[in-house]
This record gives C-alpha cells, sequence and structure tokens, in this order.
C-alpha cells in the first residue's frame, strides 16, 4: 500500500529543493545559506522553466489523494495547490516578467539581506556579495532580452531605482574589507552594465503600453487564488463604507481634541522627535512598551528568545523605504531577530513620526503585529506555511492588532484614537484605490489626487504609493480587508464558544498555525473551537 503522507511530504521536499535551487535569493531570504554566492538568471527561459515546473507539480500533486492524508497533510496540500495556482496565474496569465523591467531591484533586493543580516561575520558575507554581483550583469542582459511587453509605468519606477544604483554600489564597497579591491572591479563593471541599461530604459520607453492595469477578471480571480471569497464590488463596497464611517468619527474625536481636524493635527505633531538620533529612540522606547503590554495583557504568547533590532535604513534603501519597514526572521535562522529599519524623513519634518504615530506603528510591525506573527509562523514545522504570499492574513492580522490592543486598554487616549482612524481612513482609501486602478477604473494621476484629499498625505508620498500599487495589485486593499475578515471570524468563534470563548486562547490559534490564506485559516480556528466544544 502507498503511504500517501510520505509520498506527499516527498513531493514538497522536492518541490521547495527545486523552486530554492533556481531561486537562490529566496534561500536566503529564508536564512539557507548554501546559496548566497548564486544569484537567478532573469532571462526568458528560466521564467518559462518555472512555469512549466510549477504545472508538472500539479500534475503529481493531482494523482495524490488528498482523502488520505491526514488533517496537517491537507492544509498543506490545499497551500501547496493554491500557491501553484497562483505561480501559474503570474507566469502565464498576468506575465508580468514580460512587461516590468525589474533588474535594479532584484539586484538590490538580492544583497540586501546579505547586508543587513548579520548571520556570518561581514567578510563572509562580502564573498557572497561579490560572487553575487559578479553575476547581475549578466541577470541585467537576460531582463533585456526578456521584456517584449513593456509598460511605461514600470519602467518609470525601474528607472527611478537604477539612478539610485552607484549610491547602492558606493555604500557595498565602503565597507568592502578585504574584499575592496575585488569589489571595485566587480562594481566598476556593473556600473558600465547599469548604464547600458539605463539608456536601453530610455529607448523602452519611446513605445511602451499605457497600459498596467490587470482588469477585474483577474483581481477577481487572483484574490480567490489567495483565498478570499468576496467579490471585487463587494470589497469595494467595504472600502467605501469604512471610509465614509471613519471620516466622520474621525472629526468627532478631532472636536474633542482640539476643535477640528486641523488643530488636532497641530497639537498632536507637537510631541514629536526634535532629531533622527531622538526618533530612533522613540522607536526603541515604543517597541519595548509594546512588548511589555502583549506580555502583561496576556494578548497572546510570544515564542522564546525573539526580539527586534532598530536600524537607520541603509542610504540606498532610503528612496523605496521613506517610512519604515520590517524584515522579518529568516526561517532556518537559529537567532529570531526581525529588523525593523528607520528612515529619516527626506523633508525633515519629524511630524509623520509623531509619538502616537510611532506607539500605533510598533503594535502594527512588532507587538504583536508583524514580528510576533512572523515569528509564530517562522516556528511551524511545514515550509509551505512560511512561502506563502497571503496578504489579507500578514497585513490584516498587524492592522487587525492596532484596534485590539487599544480595545484592552494600550493606545486608548483621544490623539492614539485619532491617529488610529487617520490610518484605518488610508487604508480604506487604499482598498479603493487598488481595486480601481487593477480594474482601469482610476489614472495614475486620480489615484494620487484621491489619496491626497481623502488622506492629506503629500503629493510625493502619495505618488511613491501609487506607483508601488501599480505593481503589487491586488495587496494595497489587503489591510483593511484582512483586518475585516479576522474580526468576522473572531465574532463567528465569540458566538461558537459563548462563555468558552478566550481571547488569548483566539490569538494564540491564529498565529501559531504559520502564514495561511484567511479561507484555511477559518477552517482550522473553527475545528480547533469544535474540539474545545466536545
Ligand atoms: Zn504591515
Amino acid at each position: 500500500m502507498v503511504e500517501w503522507n510520505e509520498e506527499f511530504r516527498k513531493l514538497v521536499d522536492e518541490t521547495v529543493k527545486e523552486f530554492l535551487n533556481r531561486h537562490p535569493e529566496e534561500a536566503t531570504y529564508l536564512g539557507l545559506h548554501e546559496y548566497d554566492d548564486k544569484m537567478s538568471k532573469g532571462s526568458r527561459e528560466e521564467f518559462l522553466e518555472d512555469l512549466r515546473m510549477a504545472e508538472e507539480v500539479s500534475e503529481k500533486l493531482s494523482e495524490i489523494p488528498e482523502e488520505y492524508l491526514n488533517y496537517d497533510n491537507r492544509i498543506d496540500y490545499e497551500l501547496l495547490e493554491m500557491f501553484l495556482e497562483e505561480n501559474v496565474f503570474y507566469l502565464k496569465d498576468l506575465q508580468f516578467w514580460r512587461k516590468m523591467p525589474d533588474a535594479a531591484e532584484h539586484i538590490g533586493n538580492a544583497i540586501f539581506p546579505l547586508f543587513v543580516r548579520d548571520f556570518a561575520p561581514m567578510e563572509i558575507r562580502m564573498k557572497s556579495i561579490n560572487s553575487r554581483l559578479k553575476l547581475a550583469p549578466n541577470y541585467i542582459e537576460n531582463t533585456m532580452k526578456r521584456i517584449d511587453m513593456p509598460v511605461k509605468i514600470f519602467i518609470e519606477i525601474e528607472k527611478q531605482t537604477v539612478r539610485m544604483a552607484p549610491f547602492f554600489l558606493a555604500t557595498v564597497v565602503d565597507v568592502g574589507g578585504k574584499y575592496v579591491d575585488e569589489l571595485h572591479d566587480t562594481a566598476e563593471k556593473l556600473h558600465n552594465k547599469f548604464e547600458d541599461y539605463e539608456s536601453y530604459l530610455e529607448d523602452l520607453s519611446k513605445d511602451a503600453e499605457e497600459r498596467f492595469w490587470i482588469g477585474k477578471d483577474n483581481l477577481q480571480k487572483l484574490l480567490k487564488l489567495r483565498g478570499i471569497e468576496l467579490s471585487v464590488e463587494e470589497i469595494l463596497a467595504i472600502g467605501e463604507k469604512y471610509l465614509r464611517e471613519l471620516k466622520e468619527k474621525r472629526e468627532k474625536i478631532a472636536v474633542k481634541i482640539a476643535g477640528s481636524v486641523e488643530e488636532a493635527w497641530k497639537k498632536i505633531k507637537e510631541k514629536s522627535p526634535r532629531n533622527f538620533e531622538e526618533m530612533l529612540h522613540l522607536y526603541e522606547k515604543y517597541i519595548k512598551s509594546a512588548r511589555e503590554f502583549v506580555v502583561k495583557s496576556g494578548f497572546c504568547d510570544l515564542p522564546e528568545g525573539e526580539n527586534v533590532r532598530v536600524i537607520p535604513t541603509p542610504e540606498y534603501l532610503r528612496h523605496l523605504i521613506p517610512f519604515a519597514a520590517y524584515y522579518p526572521p529568516p526561517k532556518f535562522e537559529e537567532k529570531l531577530e526581525g529588523l525593523y529599519i528607520i528612515t529619516p524623513p527626506p523633508t525633515g519634518d519629524y511630524g509623520e513620526h509623531n509619538e502616537y504615530s510611532i506607539a500605533n506603528t510598533c503594535v502594527h510591525e512588532a507587538y504583536p503585529g508583524h514580528h510576533t506573527q512572523f515569528c509564530w509562523a517562522s516556528k511551524h514545522r511545514s515550509i509551505i506555511r512560511a512561502i506563502g504570499n497571503y496578504p489579507a492574513f500578514v497585513e490584516g492580522w498587524a492592522h487587525y492588532c492596532e484596534e485590539a490592543v487599544a480595545e484592552l486598554g494600550y493606545n486608548n487616549t483621544d490623539e492614539h484614537e485619532f491617529i488610529r482612524l487617520t490610518d484605518m481612513i488610508w487604508r480604506a482609501v487604499r482598498i479603493i484605490v487598488d481595486v480601481k486602478l487593477s480594474c482601469g477604473e482610476m489614472s495614475v494621476e486620480e489615484a494620487i489626487k484621491f489619496m491626497v484629499s481623502e488622506t492629506g498625505m503629500d503629493e510625493n508620498s502619495a505618488r511613491a504609493e501609487v506607483m508601488r500599487y501599480t505593481q503589487t495589485q491586488g495587496y494595497a486593499l489587503s489591510y483593511l480587508l484582512g483586518k475585516h475578515l479576522i474580526k468576522k471570524m473572531r465574532e463567528e468563534i465569540e458566538n461558537m464558544l459563548g462563555d468558552k470563548f478566550d481571547l488569548r486562547w483566539f490569538h494564540n490559534t491564529i498565529l501559531k498555525e504559520g502564514t495561511l490564506p484567511i479561507k484555511i485559516l477559518r477552517k482550522i480556528v473553527k475545528d480547533k473551537a469544535r474540539e474545545l466544544l466536545s
């Protein structure tokens, strides 16, 4: 008799191994360092081979009868199926790989974890960086051959990234140590290639397509593949409803604080750091206090040995991360350390980093938000639960936490509430903009205008936001939508369990299952709740 559970795990292991072999950059992100000196090729053939592989594994998967698998494997089966289908959809239907030149961004991403993660002495990491940078001209060359359906806005975005390449290379050479001469050589060759690439992009722009949007049918399909069961229209309606209600709520709070939204802003921005040093210090302080709150209130468990390290954003990344960004601990690294990188405000205006905003962001990014979620996910024994891309859960959870901690008494002054509502308004706007952009119902310029008028964001930041949405259609809508779905799930489970409902249990159950689409997560939580009842 065939042991189907074994067969299935074998297929999973083989698929993951093959995937990492073909995409060494992903392996580095996961903390598997035997791939650090390699890089993917970025060629047309490579993408076609990825497609062929995904189809082949799907075929093999369909030969395994799901009903013979145990509970955990059945979940992973469904996840692998979704992962493959989404890959095929990207490669075959959406075909961004033919439309979006991404060499500069890709090379930056390939170097980044080697640069900022101290899993080995700098010297060893520099050796890997040098190897990857040596392969980079080839990646650029292949990219230039691969783009045969160029899209204007994607070229614009890449041009901005290429402009930062010299700074990025200088930063790397600067810390080269023993490898400084070799790196200098490598950087010079790459620099020349980037110059070719820049003029190539200039030419490519001339008869590039205006159309960047994937269209309504594709958006619907993409969301379904990520386990969202609502229609595009329903999602848009959710965004519009929230936007209306949240604005009203914020008006009322603003009146309480200082008479009007404008005056409330002024008052809130008075409590801002005066310089970058103070700002870093405040982030550290609020990360610490958010962590203390999670422990004291019993919001959820924290895995042993985790921590978050705050560092200033490296120079060459500052245009890509105008505010701040969190990087989770790699799945296979022993140390459970998240990185929180913070950019000094390009305008020198520290008001955006007022204390209330910092307090709220630290909940979202660190405790009990992203850092907590990713630490638990990386402890899950199944690798499939670490590589999936389920933004409605990931962003939904972090956004859910902002309000959930306030309900328990943390960050609950009127000023905090004002900031939280402002951030929610921004997420509601993201739903509307993401849906309309992806459906081709809103132009980039219209989207920027809408963001500025609804959120009060400055035009440059709004432009950077909207540009990013065009590259990751279907992502920006995930924050508020995911939160909405998690709240609904909580209600459902509370109703099921009545007196037996325990918030800490609910949070732990969600966190300890790994990164999942909401659809599957809901099923698991309901099964566990039923167990509690029996
Ligand atoms: Zn987030």
